[in-house]
């Protein structure tokens, strides 16, 4: 690439950010670390009635998580700070001044109310919708205020090359003139994004399907203004499994969300840069640093790309599965600790954690579910229907004599480990006359209050003597021996 490469994301704050936002933040910061470029932020936050309290955070907090840094912006604290737009009003108002001094803007005084009358009138008409032009020939009135209109070339088309679409050509019929600046002295949109694109020397406009239809008009102004336009690529939509526009009904809730619900950064930025990206037919597991050795815009589907949550999950239990122990251990930390209650707590000790980590690794696929999976190794006291003990089809007597008889082995036993543990239990089973299912299975529910659990005598070996015979006596007084 001859230019340096200079790319934006530029959410709008008026909600939290979720999977399709990130994914163009995503791409655009791929591209700029493949390339050896710049990735910016810029909130556009001009539209003041729609911002939402909380968003901007949220964009920020998102982009942290996934590790998408940015590369320059005010400085806040030491560090860079994202743009605002908010924080920029001037430089807008400039190049609406010019537009109209140059006679490709106007201002238009229509009042909402007569803006919603010709909206009615054109539906009812069923003509498309539109500004119908109205102030577009009026002197500028002194001492009104209005709003800037641009004045759209009503014939001929706008044609550009996209980088993943190729020519796209629009009728300049099809657009109005389309406001720039409001009436509060706020840009639009495409007054606002087209300005900034070129302060900041932006080379390629990187974002999503929705906004291919507003680049005919960012041409048409980059022309009036006699500024250089960046290059565009329009990455593919994303839908549901059902194939509708991808919503909060999927599963698609704000990134924040994922994080909090145990997936982790580097399995969903795995996950959504398969939303529309791939390397070949079939390579889908690829590292941070992969990602930004190979990706590339002429890989970008047009294709709309299908959000599947079981992939997520299955792809998130890859990465869980491939963390070494104590990083598993350190990232589920806060999860053990929000699910196990005050007292359960303070037993949190990063040893013990660090034992637990690789016994539930293989069969956790988010870090909630590891927490929601190890709870037992935590909580003093296991809450368990009796007749689980009995599940192995034992009677209350014989269940009661091979505990009994278990707490004894485990009495005696000098080193409490896995191959002791066994060493002691297998033969037991024999000398009890019962099978070595149906006394495991028993001293797996005493022990862990569940069926299904790790491996027993790893797990035993993990609880420690004294939370095993704790149990085993627990579950004898449940059988009321
Ligand atoms: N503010 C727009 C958004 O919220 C930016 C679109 C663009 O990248 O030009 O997505």
């Amino acid at each position: 690439m001859s230019e340096p490469v200079r790319v934006r994301y530029a959410p709008s704050p008026t909600g939290l950010p979720h999977v399709g936002n990130i994914r163009t933040a995503l791409f655009n910061w791929l591209f700029a670390r493949h390339h050896g470029g710049r990735f910016i932020v810029r909130i556009e936050d001009t539209d003041v009635a729609r911002k939402v309290e909380g968003a901007v955070g949220a964009i920020l907090d998102s982009l942290r998580w996934l590790g998408l840094d940015w590369d320059e912006g005010p400085e806040v604290g030491g560090d860079y700070g994202p743009y605002f737009q908010s924080q920029r009003l001037e430089r807008y108002r400039a190049v609406a001044q010019r537009l109209l001094d140059e006679g490709h803007a106007y201002l238009c005084y229509c009042s909402p109310e007569r803006l919603e009358e010709m909206r009615a009138e054109q539906v009812r008409r069923k003509e498309p919708p539109g500004y119908d032009r109205r102030c577009r020939d009026l002197s500028p009135a002194e001492g009104i205020a209005g709003v800037v209109r641009f004045k759209t070339p009503q014939t001929g088309h706008t044609e550009f090359h996209d980088l993943i679409w190729g020519e796209v050509v629009f009728e300049n019929s099809t657009l109005d003139d389309f406001v720039l600046l409001k009436s509060d002295g706020y840009p639009t949109y495409h007054l606002a994004n087209i300005v900034d694109d070129h302060l900041m020397d932006i080379s390629h406009v990187l974002r999503a399907e929705e906004w291919l239809s507003s680049t005919p008009r960012h041409i048409l102004l980059y022309s009036a203004v006699g500024f250089e336009p960046p290059q565009f690529a329009h990455l593919p939509m994303i839908l549901g499994d059902d194939r509708a526009k991808l919503s909060k009904r999927h599963g698609a809730t704000a990134i924040t969300d994922f994080r909090d619900d145990g997936y982790l950064p580097e399995a969903l930025v795995n996950f959504l840069v398969l939303l529309g990206w791939s390397l070949d037919d079939k390579t889908e597991v690829l590292s941070s640093q992969e990602l930004v050795r190979h990706f590339s815009l002429e890989r970008v589907s047009k294709t709309a790309a299908v959000f599947n949550r079981q992939k997520l999950d299955w792809m998130n239990g890859l990465y869980l599965r491939n963390l070494q122990s104590h990083d598993l251990a350190g990232r589920a930390m806060p999860f053990l600790s929000s699910l196990l209650p005050p007292e359960a707590e303070r037993s949190l000790d990063g040893d013990y954690v660090l034992q637990i980590a690789p016994l539930i690794q293989e069969r956790a696929r988010t870090l909630a579910e590891f927490a929601e999976l190890a709870g037992f190794f935590f909580i003093d006291e296991l809450v368990y229907d009796a007749g689980l003990l009995l599940g192995g089809g034992l009677s209350r007597e014989t269940a009661a004599a091979a505990l009994a008889a278990a707490r004894e082995g485990l009495h005696a036993l000098k080193a409490f480990d896995a191959a002791s543990l066994e060493a002691v239990l297998r033969p037991l089973a024999a000398e009890l006359g019962l099978k070595t299912g149906a006394l495991f299975g028993l001293l797996r529910v005493a022990v862990t209050g569940r069926t299904a659990a790790p491996p027993l005598f790893q797990t035993m070996a993990v609880l420690g003597r004294d939370r095993c015979l704790g149990r085993i006596e627990a579950a004898l007084e449940r059988l009321g021996a």
